[in-house]
């Protein structure tokens, strides 16, 4: 079993919006590694970084760009609360769930020996209150290159790498990326065969407010009605998983984070399925 599965690789992405336990995964995962498929493992921690943020006088706010698209200011103290959240509390009892599992966990944010170099964002537009104005301080970006090398050297020892968020620049600085798109990335320098994207919805809906409108295949046919459906940070999910597409991994699955089983589901094509063939 485990050397047929050799060189399949699976980047899977759990997100961290509210009532997502990533730990729920660790049963599955630990099967996975041990049929001898590759694993990275991505995860967020966006509520818990809310909720210590609020709790420390600080509270989250969300930028708007003129497009539509949202993402959080990040200051340098919300940076601070990130890193707080995502490397260390969320990081670390990932790791720690899968190590009781057997699986040989190692957490390393993007920061870490540079796995994940990123641009900042010098200025970034965005609505306020109906008028467009430009942040300059932000501390946010988008992650342009992943160490495979590196990653391939923890997964050829029987390392299974833990990754999330900040991503730093070639200068180092540490920058907030969008973990999906992180994890596009990652899938892509790695040749990953599947990306799963899971979240707290069972997939990319037609309509967002109606969990029976799930879109089931995106193609290049279908790929604008996707984009037209994708609200708020469903946005970022469908770009992540146009740019996984181009980036050649076969198949990229939006799916749900939770109930029984949910990488066996999203493998078996619960959820939306991005498949080749996708173009912009
Ligand atoms: P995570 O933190 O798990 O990465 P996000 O909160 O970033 O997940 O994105 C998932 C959210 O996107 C859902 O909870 C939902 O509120 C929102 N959303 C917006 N548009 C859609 C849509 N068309 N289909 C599904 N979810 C959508």
């Amino acid at each position: 079993m485990a050397s047929q599965n050799q060189n399949h690789t699976i980047v899977i992405k759990v997100g961290g919006g509210e009532g997502i336990d990533p730990t729920a995964l660790t049963s599955e995962i630990a099967e996975l590694v041990n049929a001898g498929i590759r694993i990275v493992l991505v995860h967020g921690g966006s509520h818990e970084t809310n909720e210590l943020a609020r709790s420390l006088g600080h509270p989250p706010r969300t930028i708007t760009s003129p497009s539509g698209n949202q993402s959080r200011r990040t200051d340098r103290q919300t940076l601070d609360i990130f890193k707080m959240v995502y490397c260390g509390k969320v990081n670390k009892t990932v790791v720690e769930d899968l190590r009781q599992s057997g699986v040989d966990a190692i957490g390393l944010s993007g920061i870490d020996a540079g796995i994940w170099i990123g641009s900042r964002k010098s200025a970034i537009r965005a609505v306020e209150d109906g008028r467009t104005v430009l942040i300059r301080d932000d501390l946010s970006g988008k992650v342009e290159s992943v160490d495979a090398e590196f990653l391939n050297m923890l997964l050829d020892s029987g390392r299974t790498p833990v990754l999330t968020p900040p991503a730093i620049t070639a200068d180092g600085i540490a920058i907030n990326v969008d973990a999906d798109r992180a994890a596009a990335a990652t899938a892509k320098a790695l040749g990953a065969d599947e990306l799963l994207l899971l979240s707290n919805v069972p997939g990319l809906l037609r309509d967002h407010t109606d969990p029976d409108s799930l879109i089931s295949t995106v193609d290049e046919h279908s790929l604008q009605e996707a984009q037209q459906a994708a609200k708020g940070r469903m946005k970022n999910k469908v770009l992540a998983a146009q740019e996984a597409i181009e980036g050649g991994v076969a198949r990229v699955v939006i799916g749900s984070a939770g109930g029984e089983s949910p990488i066996q589901h999203a493998r078996a094509g619960a959820g939306t399925c991005f498949v080749q063939g996708v173009a912009s």
